[in-house]
């Protein structure tokens, strides 16, 4: 099958070729006549040899994503059944079915398939589409995710941002397949009982990425006061407790998320321990806190990503050393300090760098016992290193 050439410029092509999906406008030198954004193009190099196979679109900085190098390979049912069975063979190779029913199925460029997102939550999918070719396909999706998975459901939450640098301007969601999902899906996480909220929660209605984090703070939190910074659905309170905490308080900026975390807590919560809600905006919280001294034997810090482009690189780095800083100044001698970053523009040594610049302003001595990503149904296809984003210290803290 042919579709539309776009040619590139010489010496163009090279990342392209060592199986980075990406190919952005300075790299085209002549565009298909009438292709529109979303469609499938051949990409060429200057002398007219085969590249890749992907989709176009013209509004986006990124004008092709990749979908395959085999000039053979059509674009249509089969290829998406075979990559989606590639993904799901992927996560069924790793012992997380052991530990958890719900996890990330298809992670995006990272599986091969760049824009799609879909996680798993007890057989209810929800699937996120983030760019104007996914957005062509979604009949191949779900004829695939039927074939390969026979889910419970599918249900979209495609309400999305980013979509808009694509020139999308709808961002559908509800249910595409199946039945109804519950308000809250129970799911398990390495011994802890949560809910996902697949309607209202934000993105697909849990943040699967730190659950190999949750669980070390499970099996390190018997007896101990916990301070859950930009807490979400409370999940790593919930853990904490599971694990023998005494008590717990989630600071959080949406109150909407609060019914989620008053279930996860609940579920979880021995008796006699406590776990407390509080809407409130974390940097005024803790800039207000740190000045009245150690309180919290455990501090969890997972803010949102700080910064977008890459030339709020140094401002956002401020940011999150203050950020740190205060929080460090809140943990008991020899407490913890659990610190994230989901920001993938700043990189593993950046992050450390925060760490270090926010102990030395703190006055504390942190020793760091352990530095993680994102766990293995978040994996990342070396060639495309932009797939690596999150990044959890833990640190034990001694004053
Ligand atoms: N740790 C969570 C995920 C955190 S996501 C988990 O394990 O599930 C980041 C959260 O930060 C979101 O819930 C968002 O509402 C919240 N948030 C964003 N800006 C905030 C601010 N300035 N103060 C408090 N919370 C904020």
């Amino acid at each position: 099958m042919n579709y539309p050439p776009l040619y590139l410029r010489k010496n163009s092509e090279r990342t392209v070729r060592n199986g980075h999906p990406w190919i952005f406008s300075g790299a085209v030198e002549r565009r298909p006549k009438d292709a529109q954004n979303g469609d499938i193009v051949d990409v060429f190099d200057h002398r007219d040899t085969f590249v890749c196979r992907g989709f176009y679109n013209k509004r986006s900085l990124i004008r092709v994503r990749s979908l395959t190098r085999d000039p053979d390979q059509v674009i249509g049912d089969a290829f998406f059944q075979q990559r989606i069975a590639e993904a799901v063979a992927v996560r069924r190779a790793t012992d997380l079915a052991h530990h958890t029913d719900a996890m990330r199925l298809v992670h995006g460029e990272s599986d091969g398939l760049p824009g799609l997102i879909i996680d798993d939550y007890a057989g209810y999918l929800v699937l996120q589409i983030h760019t104007a070719g996914m957005e062509r396909q979604r009949a191949a999706i779900l004829a695939a995710l039927d074939q390969v998975l026979a889910p419970k459901s599918v249900y979209e939450r495609s309400d999305v941002g980013t979509r808009r640098a694509e020139g999308l301007d709808d961002r559908p969601t509800g249910l595409l397949a199946g039945e109804t999902p519950p308000e809250f899906v129970a799911i398990q996480e390495c011994g802890a009982r949560l809910h996902a909220d697949l309607y209202r929660g934000q993105k697909t209605g849990f943040f699967l990425d730190q659950r190999d984090n949750r669980f070390l703070l499970q099996r390190l939190a018997a007896g101990k006061t916990v301070l859950n910074l930009f807490s979400y659905s409370a999940g790593f309170s919930a853990h904490a407790l599971k694990g023998g905490a005494t008590r717990t308080l989630d600071v959080d900026i949406s109150p909407q998320v609060f019914p989620a975390a008053r279930h996860n807590l609940d579920a979880n919560r021995p008796d006699g321990a406590r776990a407390d809600l509080l809407a409130a905006d974390v940097f005024a919280f803790v800039d207000h806190l740190a000045d009245q001294g150690p309180r919290y034997d455990i501090v969890v810090c997972d803010p949102p990503s700080l910064l977008r482009k890459q030339n709020q690189l140094k401002q956002a780095m401020g940011v999150y050393t203050k950020l740190n800083r205060n929080a460090l100044r809140l943990v008991n001698d020899g407490g913890l300090l659990v610190t994230a970053s989901c920001s993938n523009r700043v990189s593993q040594e950046d992050f450390f760098q925060i760490v270090r610049r926010a102990a030395t302003g703190a006055r504390v001595r942190p020793r760091i016992l352990t530095y993680n990503q994102h766990p293995a149904d978040h994996p990342v296809d070396p060639a495309f290193p932009d797939g690596r984003y999150l990044k959890c210290i833990f640190a034990q803290v001694l004053r």
